[in-house]
């Protein structure tokens, strides 16, 4: 085997939203299979080089439009984002060698040698697009900012692309009644001079019939939906790319346009990744010659995609041929995954299953659980993948706690206590069948990380741990210990559980690096590399105290992380937002778009008060609740705790006039009874608003 060079990158999270589950699916994924290369070394014995980079993906409208409705610069809402983001992937252990923003010197010096190549090899054309534009705002509208009725059922509020109710699809120009979201006017035709990409010229379309059939770059479901795409030779089925977009537009101008053409986003996301590899490798000076071994065709090194499958479009057609006719190297694999469904549904604000990263943390979950669940559900296919959060703490308490971590809790602890921390000598069971033969599945499970087939390896060695904990319940460490003359039974069936122990923590560091970095420091061993497996323990090293390695996941912290994302109701307000017209690496972005409908019935059910906010005061303990005393006039008071800390005074509120929820169930709370809720608006951008009636209303009035 030649030495392996390794290009790693994860999709790039779009800079104007929080980091969710569906996102951690793809940089978990990533991540266990960097953890695993890097744990790897060549036939000489020298380590794998790998570099892992990522970046914010910042340019485009929505990014535009979401600063300036927070009064920001489209620079300041960016710098933001990307501390949120690179704090998330922080958290949950996603070791990027460099997190970096598209929004770099790096990435428009590399745009614009790309495009430049593209234009001298012929590959680029103008022609006019016409296209809405709001004459208000004075710029040209992308489809998801124009609303109207649909033409084929009439229901209005509809996006530009597709109907809601009837599921009707048609072009933006089709809707009745069309208006601009941005500023509410009717958007009138207009003609712009467009830069496109020739996708359609012979030699992408030969390139790509290459690339995306031959030597595996693409996973075989994704190459057979490419040959659909291509079409037959001579169908012609190609078409161009419109690769910019008219000035007021937030991202890179390109040349000789007098800063009236910006590259579209979508050129310029993936050249992120050489962007920030390229930053990567000079800020950390590893020499340029880095660069011209990653990036450039003939380096006999890989590059290797970790995508979202509603983004293969791009990465397996125009990312290659742009880079292709440009000069630059071509991935070498695609890695499409599928999308993340929660309780078998889509994520749901008002399910509370559209899971934020940092809610997760700060409901004090621990990622590595995740992490494992996760692993434990992917494959190398494209299928979706199913969050059952019943089965997360089922699963995560049977296997790793029960399983795992059990092993090291019955047995380090005699070590420690009546062999001064020291194994027993290795010459008493170096040839102990059940440990040669764990040993010997150390090569199977390592193809299967190789191969992504994560969920495979965590059965594999989840069955090692039964055939331990087996072994260990047959010969009673607990009993032997409290008997004369059976120290050495003791001795040695904890030696042999602690050196298993050790095999199945070297066969788990891909998924759960902070557990595996404490059994490191427990074992007093150095980090464990893959050829470790051929390193037993020995007198060399002192066992430690035993302390837990994980606590066992309550179902009520599961409870209260769905309680935390559970939006308020927000009736008539628009299903979807704008900001979720772009999806770079967002692969369930979509989720915010279901509209489903209730009927007048179930709306009356909610019995929905006018109240008066009595009294509002802080609540020791609490992060996010006030208490509330609400008058609600014939139904008496009632006391709500309201999760609306972050935004308002208490001092403030006193005398209010609000609007609650009066029928939903009472609910004991931490800090006491909870007899309703408050209603209050939020976006994805910060600020939380209570509703108030207009004046005249009375406390106890229903509202319907
Ligand atoms: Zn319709």
């Amino acid at each position: 085997m030649p030495q392996r060079r390794i290009l790693v990158t994860s999709a790039l999270p779009y800079a104007n939203g929080a980091i969710h589950l569906g996102h951690l699916v793809e940089y978990i994924q990533t991540d266990i299979w960097v953890r695993f290369q890097r744990m790897q070394v060549n036939d000489d014995g020298s380590p794998v080089e790998v570099h892992y980079v990522g970046a914010d993906d910042t340019h485009g409208t929505p990014v535009m439009l979401r600063a300036e409705s927070e009064g920001l610069t489209p620079e300041q809402l960016i710098d933001r984002v990307w501390k949120e983001h690179d704090r998330d992937f922080k958290n949950f252990s996603v070791g990027f060698d460099n997190y970096y923003s598209t929004h770099s010197p790096e990435n428009r010096a590399l745009c614009e040698e790309i495009y430049g190549k593209l234009e001298q090899g012929g590959l680029i054309t103008k022609r006019p697009v016409e296209q809405f534009y709001d004459p208000v705002k004075a710029m040209f509208l992308p489809d998801r900012f124009i609303k109207g009725q649909c033409p084929k059922c009439g229901a209005k509020d509809q996006y530009g692309d597709s109907c809601e109710v009837c599921g009707a699809t048609y072009s933006p120009t089709e809707l009745k009644n069309p208006y601009s979201t941005v500023s509410g006017a009717e958007p009138v035709r207009k003609s712009s001079g467009h830069h496109f990409f020739k996708l359609s010229d012979p030699r992408c379309e030969g390139f790509l019939r290459r690339y995306t059939q031959g030597d595996n770059h693409l996973q075989p479901e994704a190459a057979n939906k490419m040959k659909e795409w291509l079409g037959e030779a001579g169908e012609g089925k190609l078409s161009d790319w419109d690769i910019s977009r008219d000035a007021p537009y937030f991202g890179f101008p390109i040349p000789g346009t007098d800063e009236k053409k910006f590259f579209y986003v979508w050129l310029d996301a993936p050249v992120g990744y050489f962007a920030s590899f390229t930053n990567h490798v000079r800020s950390k000076k590893l020499g340029d010659k880095l660069l011209q071994d990653f990036l450039r065709p003939g380096g006999n090194t890989e590059m290797v995609h970790f995508i979202g499958k509603d983004i293969l479009y791009f990465h397996a057609l125009f990312w290659p041929a742009m880079l292709e006719h440009a000069g630059f190297r071509t991935p070498t694999r695609v890695y499409a995954h599928g999308f993340l469904t929660v309780n078998g549904e889509k994520m749901s604000k008002s399910r509370g299953t559209f899971i934020t990263a940092n809610s997760y943390i700060e409901q004090g979950l621990n990622p590595e659980w995740l992490r494992y669940y996760y692993a434990a559900k992917l494959g190398p296919t494209m299928e979706d993948i199913d969050l059952n959060l019943d089965d997360f703490v089922a699963r995560v308490n049977s296997d790793l706690i029960g399983k795992y971590v059990n092993i090291a809790s019955r047995c380090a602890g005699f070590i420690e206590k009546k062999f001064g921390g020291k194994v027993q000598d290795p010459e008493n069971w170096k040839d102990d069948a059940i440990l040669l033969n764990i040993r010997s599945e150390g090569s199977e499970i390592a193809a299967l990380y190789d191969h992504r087939e994560f969920g495979k390896a965590l059965r594999k060695i989840m069955e090692i741990a039964d055939r331990i904990n087996k072994l260990v319940d047959s010969d009673k460490p607990w009993e032997l210990a409290r008997q004369q003359g059976k120290e050495i039974a003791l001795h040695s069936i904890c030696t042999r559980a602690l050196e298993a122990f050790r095999l199945l923590t070297l066969y788990l560091k891909p998924v759960l690096p902070l557990v595996a970095a404490n059994v490191e420091h427990l074992l007093d061993i150095a980090p464990l590399k893959w050829s470790d497996i051929e390193n037993p323990l020995s007198s060399k090293n002192n066992i430690g105290t035993y302390k837990h390695l994980m606590t066992r996941v309550d179902a009520k912290q599961i409870a209260a992380l769905t309680e935390a994302n559970q939006e308020s109701l927000k009736l008539g307000a628009p299903a979807a937002k704008p900001a979720a017209a772009k999806t770079t690496g967002k692969a369930v972005e979509t989720a915010t778009a279901q509209a489903g409908h209730i009927s007048i019935d179930d709306f009356s059910k909610i019995d929905l008060r006018v109240a008066r906010i009595a009294n509002a005061e802080h609540v020791e303990g609490a992060d996010k609740l006030l208490k509330l005393t609400l008058d609600v006039g014939e139904l008496g008071t009632k006391q709500v705790f309201a999760g609306i800390k972050s935004a308002y005074d208490p001092a403030t509120l006193v005398g209010r006039l609000t609007v609650m929820v009066a029928n939903l169930a009472p609910r004991k709370m931490k800090f006491g009874m909870s007899e309703g809720m408050v209603l209050a608006a939020s976006g994805d951008a910060p600020g939380l608003f209570i509703l108030s009636p207009d004046s005249g209303a009375q406390p106890g009035m229903r509202v319907k």
